[in-house]
Protein backbone atom coordinates (compact mmCIF):
# COMPACT_ATOMS: atom_id res chain seq x y z
CA UNK A 1 0.00 0.00 0.00
CA UNK A 2 2.89 2.28 0.53
CA UNK A 3 5.46 2.49 -2.37
CA UNK A 4 8.37 4.92 -1.30
CA UNK A 5 10.22 4.33 -4.83
CA UNK A 6 7.26 6.61 -6.64
CA UNK A 7 9.04 9.44 -5.08
CA UNK A 8 11.77 11.67 -5.85
CA UNK A 9 14.07 14.22 -4.25
CA UNK A 10 16.11 16.52 -6.63
CA UNK A 11 19.60 17.10 -6.18
CA UNK A 12 20.27 20.89 -7.24
CA UNK A 13 23.50 21.88 -7.85
CA UNK A 14 23.99 26.22 -7.15
CA UNK A 15 26.84 28.15 -8.91
CA UNK A 16 27.44 30.92 -11.45
CA UNK A 17 28.61 31.87 -14.96
CA UNK A 18 31.90 33.42 -13.71
CA UNK A 19 34.07 30.20 -13.41
CA UNK A 20 33.50 29.72 -17.11
CA UNK A 21 32.39 26.82 -18.95
CA UNK A 22 35.43 24.37 -18.08
CA UNK A 23 34.70 24.77 -14.24
CA UNK A 24 30.68 24.07 -14.50
CA UNK A 25 31.30 21.20 -16.53
CA UNK A 26 33.37 19.54 -13.76
CA UNK A 27 30.33 20.94 -11.10
CA UNK A 28 28.12 19.29 -12.78
CA UNK A 29 30.63 16.00 -13.01
CA UNK A 30 31.10 15.95 -9.67
CA UNK A 31 27.15 16.81 -9.04
CA UNK A 32 26.48 13.62 -11.10
CA UNK A 33 28.73 11.60 -8.83
CA UNK A 34 26.99 12.71 -5.56
CA UNK A 35 23.47 12.40 -6.99
CA UNK A 36 24.36 8.94 -8.18
CA UNK A 37 25.73 7.81 -4.93
CA UNK A 38 23.07 9.10 -2.45
CA UNK A 39 20.61 7.25 -4.86
CA UNK A 40 22.45 4.28 -4.43
CA UNK A 41 22.99 4.69 -0.88
CA UNK A 42 20.47 2.08 1.18
CA UNK A 43 20.03 4.80 4.01
CA UNK A 44 17.86 6.66 1.36
CA UNK A 45 14.21 5.02 0.23
CA UNK A 46 13.66 7.22 -2.23
CA UNK A 47 14.95 8.07 -5.62
CA UNK A 48 17.45 11.27 -5.73
CA UNK A 49 17.41 12.82 -9.36
CA UNK A 50 20.37 15.33 -10.97
CA UNK A 51 18.83 18.56 -11.89
CA UNK A 52 21.45 20.39 -14.32
CA UNK A 53 23.51 22.63 -12.28
CA UNK A 54 21.53 26.06 -11.68
CA UNK A 55 23.74 29.63 -12.66
CA UNK A 56 21.15 31.97 -12.53
CA UNK A 57 17.98 33.62 -10.84
CA UNK A 58 15.79 32.50 -13.97
CA UNK A 59 17.47 28.91 -14.11
CA UNK A 60 16.73 28.43 -10.30
CA UNK A 61 12.91 29.79 -10.24
CA UNK A 62 12.26 27.80 -13.47
CA UNK A 63 13.52 24.70 -11.22
CA UNK A 64 11.54 25.55 -8.25
CA UNK A 65 8.41 26.08 -10.28
CA UNK A 66 8.92 22.92 -12.05
CA UNK A 67 9.33 21.26 -8.49
CA UNK A 68 6.21 22.82 -7.38
CA UNK A 69 4.21 21.31 -10.10
CA UNK A 70 5.86 17.73 -10.33
CA UNK A 71 3.67 15.42 -8.44
CA UNK A 72 6.54 12.58 -7.77
CA UNK A 73 8.85 15.66 -6.43
CA UNK A 74 8.49 15.64 -2.96
CA UNK A 75 11.73 17.98 -1.80
CA UNK A 76 14.58 19.78 -2.76
CA UNK A 77 18.56 18.68 -2.23
CA UNK A 78 20.65 21.72 -2.08
CA UNK A 79 24.17 22.27 -2.24
CA UNK A 80 26.26 25.36 -3.52
CA UNK A 81 29.98 23.39 -4.68
CA UNK A 82 31.12 26.87 -5.51
CA UNK A 83 29.81 30.38 -4.83
CA UNK A 84 26.14 31.26 -5.76
CA UNK A 85 25.27 34.72 -5.27
CA UNK A 86 21.84 33.67 -3.12
CA UNK A 87 20.34 37.38 -4.41
CA UNK A 88 19.71 34.90 -7.14
CA UNK A 89 18.15 32.19 -4.93
CA UNK A 90 15.31 34.64 -3.87
CA UNK A 91 13.05 34.55 -6.39
CA UNK A 92 13.23 30.66 -6.57
CA UNK A 93 12.73 29.83 -2.81
CA UNK A 94 10.00 32.17 -1.89
CA UNK A 95 8.02 30.26 -4.80
CA UNK A 96 9.50 26.66 -3.79
CA UNK A 97 6.74 24.94 -2.37
CA UNK A 98 8.35 21.69 -1.56
CA UNK A 99 10.17 20.07 1.23
CA UNK A 100 14.22 21.31 1.08
CA UNK A 101 17.26 20.56 2.80
CA UNK A 102 20.52 22.10 2.58
CA UNK A 103 23.17 19.34 2.27
CA UNK A 104 26.53 21.69 3.19
CA UNK A 105 29.01 19.00 1.45
CA UNK A 106 31.92 19.04 -0.02
CA UNK A 107 33.20 17.13 -3.19
CA UNK A 108 36.96 16.25 -1.81
CA UNK A 109 37.00 14.64 1.67
CA UNK A 110 40.35 15.45 2.72
CA UNK A 111 42.51 18.57 1.52
CA UNK A 112 45.48 17.32 -1.00
CA UNK A 113 48.30 19.28 0.54
CA UNK A 114 51.47 18.43 -2.05
CA UNK A 115 49.04 19.66 -4.49
CA UNK A 116 46.33 22.31 -3.43
CA UNK A 117 46.66 24.98 -6.12
CA UNK A 118 44.39 27.37 -6.66
CA UNK A 119 42.59 25.95 -9.48
CA UNK A 120 41.70 23.35 -6.57
CA UNK A 121 40.14 26.44 -4.54
CA UNK A 122 38.52 27.95 -7.08
CA UNK A 123 36.41 24.57 -7.44
CA UNK A 124 35.97 23.52 -3.48
CA UNK A 125 34.11 26.51 -2.17
CA UNK A 126 31.06 25.05 -0.41
CA UNK A 127 32.64 25.99 3.16
CA UNK A 128 31.74 29.95 1.87
CA UNK A 129 29.54 29.54 -1.27
CA UNK A 130 26.67 27.21 1.18
CA UNK A 131 26.95 30.08 3.80
CA UNK A 132 26.04 32.65 1.43
CA UNK A 133 23.03 30.47 0.36
CA UNK A 134 22.70 29.60 4.33
CA UNK A 135 22.00 33.42 4.95
CA UNK A 136 19.04 33.90 2.23
CA UNK A 137 17.74 30.85 3.71
CA UNK A 138 17.38 32.62 7.22
CA UNK A 139 16.63 36.08 5.44
CA UNK A 140 13.68 34.48 4.23
CA UNK A 141 12.92 32.61 7.00
CA UNK A 142 12.69 29.19 5.13
CA UNK A 143 12.20 26.33 7.30
CA UNK A 144 14.53 23.53 6.23
CA UNK A 145 16.80 21.43 7.32
CA UNK A 146 20.55 21.72 7.18
CA UNK A 147 22.96 18.71 7.15
CA UNK A 148 26.80 19.33 7.75
CA UNK A 149 29.67 16.48 6.53
CA UNK A 150 31.14 14.66 3.39
CA UNK A 151 28.39 12.88 1.23
CA UNK A 152 30.06 9.40 1.91
CA UNK A 153 29.64 9.32 5.13
CA UNK A 154 26.75 7.54 6.59
CA UNK A 155 25.91 10.02 9.40
CA UNK A 156 25.06 11.93 6.22
CA UNK A 157 23.76 9.75 4.15
CA UNK A 158 21.60 8.79 7.49
CA UNK A 159 20.34 12.29 7.99
CA UNK A 160 19.32 12.54 4.36
CA UNK A 161 17.41 9.73 5.07
CA UNK A 162 15.94 10.75 7.85
CA UNK A 163 14.70 13.92 5.59
CA UNK A 164 13.52 11.75 2.70
CA UNK A 165 11.43 9.53 4.59
CA UNK A 166 9.21 12.60 6.35
CA UNK A 167 9.03 14.08 3.12
CA UNK A 168 7.34 11.18 2.03
CA UNK A 169 5.13 11.42 5.26
CA UNK A 170 4.59 14.75 4.31
CA UNK A 171 3.92 13.91 0.13
CA UNK A 172 1.43 11.35 1.55
CA UNK A 173 -0.58 13.89 3.53
CA UNK A 174 -1.11 16.56 0.72
CA UNK A 175 -4.48 15.47 -0.70
CA UNK A 176 -4.60 12.96 1.42
CA UNK A 177 -8.95 11.51 2.57
CA UNK A 178 -9.49 10.46 6.24
CA UNK A 179 -13.21 8.91 6.72
CA UNK A 180 -14.45 8.91 10.90
CA UNK A 181 -17.30 6.86 11.51
CA UNK A 182 -19.69 8.27 13.51
CA UNK A 183 -17.82 11.87 15.08
CA UNK A 184 -15.78 12.08 18.65
CA UNK A 185 -16.46 10.76 21.72
CA UNK A 186 -18.82 12.45 23.78
CA UNK A 187 -17.34 15.13 26.52
CA UNK A 188 -13.67 14.19 25.39
CA UNK A 189 -11.31 17.60 24.70
CA UNK A 190 -8.15 16.85 23.20
CA UNK A 191 -9.67 14.57 20.07
CA UNK A 192 -11.71 17.94 18.96
CA UNK A 193 -9.93 20.32 16.45
CA UNK A 194 -10.25 22.55 13.93
CA UNK A 195 -10.46 20.79 10.43
CA UNK A 196 -10.53 23.93 8.46
CA UNK A 197 -6.78 25.16 10.20
CA UNK A 198 -5.95 21.11 9.75
CA UNK A 199 -6.77 21.19 5.76
CA UNK A 200 -4.98 24.50 5.63
CA UNK A 201 -2.09 23.67 7.80
CA UNK A 202 -1.95 19.42 6.55
CA UNK A 203 -3.09 19.37 3.60
CA UNK A 204 -5.35 16.34 4.51
CA UNK A 205 -9.05 16.36 4.87
CA UNK A 206 -11.53 14.28 6.97
CA UNK A 207 -14.99 13.35 5.91
CA UNK A 208 -17.67 11.96 8.35
CA UNK A 209 -19.67 8.88 7.79
CA UNK A 210 -22.57 7.70 9.26
CA UNK A 211 -21.99 4.40 10.85
CA UNK A 212 -25.32 2.75 8.58
CA UNK A 213 -23.08 3.90 5.66
CA UNK A 214 -20.14 1.67 6.85
CA UNK A 215 -22.88 -1.03 8.14
CA UNK A 216 -23.72 -1.04 4.17
CA UNK A 217 -20.57 -2.24 3.00
CA UNK A 218 -20.43 -4.41 5.99
CA UNK A 219 -23.91 -6.37 5.31
CA UNK A 220 -22.79 -7.19 1.56
CA UNK A 221 -19.31 -8.85 2.52
CA UNK A 222 -20.16 -12.28 0.61
CA UNK A 223 -20.00 -15.45 2.00
CA UNK A 224 -16.85 -16.68 -0.22
CA UNK A 225 -15.42 -13.64 1.32
CA UNK A 226 -15.84 -14.27 4.74
CA UNK A 227 -14.76 -17.85 4.27
CA UNK A 228 -11.56 -17.17 2.57
CA UNK A 229 -10.80 -14.42 5.44
CA UNK A 230 -11.64 -16.49 7.99
CA UNK A 231 -8.96 -19.16 6.66
CA UNK A 232 -6.13 -16.40 6.65
CA UNK A 233 -6.77 -16.00 10.25
CA UNK A 234 -6.46 -19.26 10.82
CA UNK A 235 -3.09 -19.44 8.90
CA UNK A 236 -1.60 -16.25 10.25
CA UNK A 237 -2.74 -16.41 14.07
CA UNK A 238 -2.92 -18.34 16.73
CA UNK A 239 -6.60 -18.54 16.80
CA UNK A 240 -8.42 -19.74 20.03
CA UNK A 241 -10.12 -23.31 19.79
CA UNK A 242 -13.75 -21.70 20.81
CA UNK A 243 -13.65 -19.66 17.37
CA UNK A 244 -12.15 -22.60 14.84
CA UNK A 245 -15.14 -24.19 12.70
CA UNK A 246 -17.01 -25.88 15.08
CA UNK A 247 -16.31 -23.62 17.95
CA UNK A 248 -18.47 -22.04 20.41
CA UNK A 249 -17.64 -19.18 19.20
CA UNK A 250 -16.71 -19.27 15.52
CA UNK A 251 -20.08 -16.98 14.29
CA UNK A 252 -18.04 -14.00 16.42
CA UNK A 253 -15.13 -14.69 13.90
CA UNK A 254 -17.68 -14.77 11.26
CA UNK A 255 -18.35 -11.09 12.14
CA UNK A 256 -15.05 -10.09 12.42
CA UNK A 257 -14.11 -10.93 9.47
CA UNK A 258 -17.43 -9.27 7.86
CA UNK A 259 -16.47 -6.10 9.28
CA UNK A 260 -12.88 -6.16 8.19
CA UNK A 261 -14.58 -7.26 4.70
CA UNK A 262 -16.52 -4.16 4.62
CA UNK A 263 -14.09 -1.77 6.36
CA UNK A 264 -11.65 -2.46 3.96
CA UNK A 265 -14.18 -2.21 0.62
CA UNK A 266 -15.02 1.09 2.46
CA UNK A 267 -12.06 2.60 2.52
CA UNK A 268 -10.38 1.24 -0.80
CA UNK A 269 -13.91 2.89 -2.85
CA UNK A 270 -13.29 6.16 -1.44
CA UNK A 271 -9.02 5.79 -1.44
CA UNK A 272 -9.22 7.23 2.60
CA UNK A 273 -5.53 6.76 3.99
CA UNK A 274 -6.69 6.94 7.24
CA UNK A 275 -9.72 6.66 10.00
CA UNK A 276 -11.45 6.61 13.06
CA UNK A 277 -14.31 4.91 14.75
CA UNK A 278 -16.22 5.64 18.12
CA UNK A 279 -17.22 3.04 20.49
CA UNK A 280 -20.10 5.00 21.60
CA UNK A 281 -21.46 5.21 17.57
CA UNK A 282 -21.66 1.65 16.46
CA UNK A 283 -25.54 1.25 15.65
CA UNK A 284 -25.98 -1.59 12.83
CA UNK A 285 -22.36 -3.01 14.11
CA UNK A 286 -22.21 -6.09 15.80
CA UNK A 287 -18.58 -5.65 17.66
CA UNK A 288 -16.65 -3.01 18.23
CA UNK A 289 -14.20 -3.58 15.27
CA UNK A 290 -11.32 -4.65 16.87
CA UNK A 291 -8.99 -7.39 14.48
CA UNK A 292 -10.32 -5.35 11.83
CA UNK A 293 -8.38 -2.29 12.58
CA UNK A 294 -5.60 -4.32 13.85
CA UNK A 295 -5.14 -5.71 10.39
CA UNK A 296 -5.67 -2.14 8.84
CA UNK A 297 -3.51 -0.63 10.47
CA UNK A 298 -1.31 -3.37 10.14
CA UNK A 299 -1.56 -2.89 6.14
CA UNK A 300 -0.94 1.06 6.12
CA UNK A 301 -3.98 2.74 6.92
CA UNK A 302 -3.79 5.48 9.94
CA UNK A 303 -6.10 5.29 12.63
CA UNK A 304 -7.49 6.86 15.48
CA UNK A 305 -9.79 5.72 18.35
CA UNK A 306 -12.91 7.66 19.75
CA UNK A 307 -12.81 9.82 16.83
CA UNK A 308 -9.53 10.85 17.16
CA UNK A 309 -8.72 12.06 13.36
CA UNK A 310 -5.77 13.83 14.08
CA UNK A 311 -3.72 11.04 15.55
CA UNK A 312 -5.46 8.92 12.77
CA UNK A 313 -3.32 10.91 10.83
CA UNK A 314 -0.40 11.11 12.04
CA UNK A 315 -0.32 7.26 12.63
CA UNK A 316 -0.75 7.43 8.57
CA UNK A 317 2.17 10.03 8.24
CA UNK A 318 4.34 7.80 10.57
CA UNK A 319 3.44 4.73 8.59
CA UNK A 320 4.69 6.44 5.38
CA UNK A 321 7.80 7.34 7.16
CA UNK A 322 8.54 4.24 8.18
CA UNK A 323 7.68 2.15 5.31
CA UNK A 324 10.20 -1.06 5.04
CA UNK A 325 11.54 -0.18 8.08
CA UNK A 326 11.59 -3.85 10.51
CA UNK A 327 9.42 -3.20 14.00
CA UNK A 328 6.39 -1.33 13.29
CA UNK A 329 3.87 1.43 14.43
CA UNK A 330 1.09 1.69 16.20
CA UNK A 331 -1.87 3.92 17.95
CA UNK A 332 -1.30 4.15 21.26
CA UNK A 333 -2.36 4.95 24.76
CA UNK A 334 -0.69 5.31 28.42
CA UNK A 335 -2.88 3.03 29.72
CA UNK A 336 -1.73 2.04 33.20
CA UNK A 337 1.96 2.82 35.49
CA UNK A 338 4.41 0.21 37.37
CA UNK A 339 5.66 2.22 39.86
CA UNK A 340 8.87 0.61 41.03
CA UNK A 341 12.47 1.04 42.16
CA UNK A 342 14.07 -0.48 39.30
CA UNK A 343 12.51 2.50 37.37
CA UNK A 344 8.96 3.48 36.78
CA UNK A 345 7.23 2.24 33.36
CA UNK A 346 3.92 2.74 31.25
CA UNK A 347 2.21 -0.05 29.68
CA UNK A 348 0.28 1.37 26.81
CA UNK A 349 -2.32 -0.51 25.22
CA UNK A 350 -5.86 0.32 24.13
CA UNK A 351 -9.55 -1.25 24.14
CA UNK A 352 -8.33 -3.31 21.52
CA UNK A 353 -7.12 -0.83 18.58
CA UNK A 354 -3.03 -2.02 18.34
CA UNK A 355 -1.46 -2.78 14.94
CA UNK A 356 0.12 -6.02 14.90
CA UNK A 357 2.78 -4.23 12.90
CA UNK A 358 4.77 -4.08 16.23
CA UNK A 359 4.02 -7.83 17.38
CA UNK A 360 7.14 -9.41 18.97
CA UNK A 361 5.65 -12.92 17.85
CA UNK A 362 2.79 -14.68 16.28
CA UNK A 363 -0.54 -12.94 17.59
CA UNK A 364 -3.42 -15.04 19.56
CA UNK A 365 -6.79 -14.37 18.24
CA UNK A 366 -9.64 -14.45 20.75
CA UNK A 367 -12.87 -13.06 21.70
CA UNK A 368 -12.91 -11.60 25.35
CA UNK A 369 -15.86 -9.29 26.62
CA UNK A 370 -14.98 -5.38 26.32
CA UNK A 371 -16.89 -4.23 29.84
CA UNK A 372 -17.52 -0.83 27.37
CA UNK A 373 -20.07 0.01 24.52
CA UNK A 374 -22.98 -2.53 25.09
CA UNK A 375 -21.91 -4.60 22.23
CA UNK A 376 -21.23 -8.53 21.37
CA UNK A 377 -17.96 -9.63 22.41
CA UNK A 378 -15.08 -8.09 20.22
CA UNK A 379 -12.38 -10.39 18.30
CA UNK A 380 -8.97 -9.38 19.26
CA UNK A 381 -5.08 -10.35 18.43
CA UNK A 382 -3.04 -10.52 21.53
CA UNK A 383 0.64 -10.13 21.45
CA UNK A 384 3.60 -8.46 23.33
CA UNK A 385 5.28 -5.73 21.05
CA UNK A 386 8.96 -5.94 20.61
CA UNK A 387 11.49 -4.00 22.24
CA UNK A 388 14.01 -0.73 21.71
CA UNK A 389 14.16 2.66 21.75
CA UNK A 390 10.84 4.38 20.09
CA UNK A 391 8.47 7.52 20.11
CA UNK A 392 5.22 8.61 21.09
CA UNK A 393 3.74 11.26 19.34
CA UNK A 394 0.79 13.42 19.80
CA UNK A 395 -0.74 16.29 17.85
CA UNK A 396 -3.02 18.72 19.77
CA UNK A 397 -5.13 21.78 18.86
CA UNK A 398 -4.12 24.47 21.33
CA UNK A 399 -6.85 26.82 19.83
CA UNK A 400 -4.58 29.19 18.19
CA UNK A 401 -2.10 26.66 17.02
CA UNK A 402 -1.07 22.86 16.51
CA UNK A 403 1.24 21.68 19.23
CA UNK A 404 3.38 18.52 18.39
CA UNK A 405 4.32 16.59 21.86
CA UNK A 406 6.98 13.86 21.24
CA UNK A 407 8.67 11.30 24.16
CA UNK A 408 11.29 9.29 23.41
CA UNK A 409 11.06 6.01 25.63
CA UNK A 410 12.56 2.64 25.55
CA UNK A 411 10.41 -0.16 24.96
CA UNK A 412 11.52 -3.46 27.30
CA UNK A 413 9.91 -6.46 28.06
CA UNK A 414 6.84 -7.24 30.15
CA UNK A 415 8.30 -7.87 33.88
CA UNK A 416 5.96 -10.74 34.08
CA UNK A 417 3.74 -12.70 31.83
CA UNK A 418 0.19 -10.89 31.87
CA UNK A 419 -1.89 -14.05 30.95
CA UNK A 420 -5.57 -12.53 31.60
CA UNK A 421 -4.76 -9.45 30.13
CA UNK A 422 -7.10 -9.09 26.94
CA UNK A 423 -5.01 -6.79 24.57
CA UNK A 424 -2.01 -6.50 22.61
CA UNK A 425 0.78 -4.14 24.47
CA UNK A 426 3.47 -2.46 25.12
CA UNK A 427 5.82 -1.78 28.14
CA UNK A 428 8.03 1.21 28.04
CA UNK A 429 10.94 3.56 30.45
CA UNK A 430 9.87 6.83 29.09
CA UNK A 431 13.43 9.27 29.23
CA UNK A 432 14.26 10.52 31.09
CA UNK A 433 12.38 9.36 33.51
CA UNK A 434 8.71 9.10 33.93
CA UNK A 435 8.23 11.61 37.12
CA UNK A 436 10.01 14.33 34.19
CA UNK A 437 8.21 12.66 30.89
CA UNK A 438 4.67 12.09 32.52
CA UNK A 439 5.03 15.92 34.08
CA UNK A 440 6.16 17.52 31.11
CA UNK A 441 3.93 15.73 28.47
CA UNK A 442 1.16 17.23 30.85
CA UNK A 443 2.47 20.91 30.85
CA UNK A 444 2.57 20.48 27.63
CA UNK A 445 -0.73 19.30 27.04
CA UNK A 446 -0.36 16.57 25.35
CA UNK A 447 -3.00 13.76 24.57
CA UNK A 448 -3.95 10.55 25.92
CA UNK A 449 -3.54 9.00 22.45
CA UNK A 450 -0.31 8.83 20.74
CA UNK A 451 0.87 7.54 17.35
CA UNK A 452 3.79 4.69 18.58
CA UNK A 453 6.94 3.74 16.37
CA UNK A 454 9.65 1.78 17.05
CA UNK A 455 11.44 2.54 13.80
CA UNK A 456 11.35 6.37 14.17
CA UNK A 457 13.69 8.67 16.11
CA UNK A 458 13.15 12.34 17.52
CA UNK A 459 15.13 13.28 14.34
CA UNK A 460 12.10 12.17 12.07
CA UNK A 461 9.32 13.88 14.64
CA UNK A 462 11.92 17.30 14.64
CA UNK A 463 11.60 16.89 10.98
CA UNK A 464 8.54 16.63 10.36
CA UNK A 465 7.26 19.19 12.75
CA UNK A 466 10.03 21.54 11.14
CA UNK A 467 8.10 20.77 7.71
CA UNK A 468 4.66 21.02 8.96
CA UNK A 469 5.95 24.72 10.47
CA UNK A 470 4.17 23.43 13.46
CA UNK A 471 5.52 23.74 17.29
CA UNK A 472 7.58 20.63 18.60
CA UNK A 473 8.24 19.92 22.22
CA UNK A 474 10.82 17.36 22.70
CA UNK A 475 10.65 15.00 25.88
CA UNK A 476 13.94 13.09 25.85
CA UNK A 477 17.31 12.21 27.76
CA UNK A 478 18.01 16.10 27.97
CA UNK A 479 14.67 16.75 29.32
CA UNK A 480 14.50 19.14 32.59
CA UNK A 481 11.24 20.56 33.67
CA UNK A 482 12.18 23.87 34.76
CA UNK A 483 13.57 24.62 31.37
CA UNK A 484 10.99 22.86 29.60
CA UNK A 485 8.34 25.09 31.14
CA UNK A 486 10.48 28.39 30.23
CA UNK A 487 10.19 26.64 26.70
CA UNK A 488 6.71 26.17 26.53
CA UNK A 489 5.91 30.01 28.03
CA UNK A 490 8.59 31.33 25.25
CA UNK A 491 6.95 29.19 22.32
CA UNK A 492 3.35 30.87 23.61
CA UNK A 493 4.93 34.56 22.82
CA UNK A 494 6.96 33.15 20.13
CA UNK A 495 3.96 32.09 18.32
CA UNK A 496 1.53 34.76 19.01
CA UNK A 497 4.36 37.21 17.49
CA UNK A 498 5.48 34.95 14.55
CA UNK A 499 1.35 34.13 13.62
CA UNK A 500 -0.02 31.33 12.30
CA UNK A 501 1.33 31.08 8.77
MN1 LIG B 1 -8.71 5.90 23.71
Amino acid sequence: MIDLKQYEIWFVTGSQHLYGPETLLQVAEHSKEIAAALNGCSEIPVKVVFKPVVKTSDEILALCLEANNAHQCIGLITWMHTFSPAKMWIAGLTHLKKPLVHLHTQYNSEIPWSEMDMDFMNLNQSAHGDREYGFIGSRLRLERKVVVGHWKDPEVQASLGVWARVAAGWADWQGAKLARFGDNMRNVAVTEGDKVEAQIKFGYTVHAYGVGELVKYVNEASDAQIKKLVQTYQDEYDVAPALLPGGKAHQSLIESARIEIGMRTFLEAGEFKAFTTNFEDLYGLVQLPGLAVQRLMRDGYGFGAEGDWKTSALVRAMKVMGAGLPKGMSFMEDYTYHFHPSGDKILGAHMLEVSESIASSKPRIDVLPLSIGGKADPVRAIFDSKTGPAVAASIMDMGDRFRMVVNVVDVVPTDHPLPKLPVARALWLPRPNLKVAAAAWIYAGGAHHTSFSLDLTAEHMQDFADMAGIELLMIDENTRLTEFKKEIHWNEAYYHMRGNR
